[in-house]
């Protein structure tokens, strides 16, 4: 697995993306939705696996490699 996907698994089970869940901790931003789907706070799952424009992208990669990818090119 390539160092850099590696991380980006490391530091979305850690929590350590800087999505909007975040950054209104940090008072980065004022508003955590969303900003795709307007529908729910914009946490690490939500970015990588529930929101429906990410559902929609991942489908169609899944759908454009026939189910595979190829080890050298993650997206
Ligand atoms: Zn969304």
């Amino acid at each position: 697995m390539p160092s850099k996907i590696a991380f980006t698994i490391w530091r979305i089970f850690w929590d350590f993306i800087p999505n909007f869940a975040n950054l209104i901790i940090r008072r980065v931003v004022t508003n955590d939705r969303c900003p795709r789907c307007r529908s729910k706070v914009e946490g690490s799952l939500h970015v990588f696996r529930d929101c429906p424009m990410t559902t929609e992208v991942w489908y169609l990669k899944l759908w454009s490699t026939g189910g595979h990818t190829k080890s050298q090119d993650p997206f």
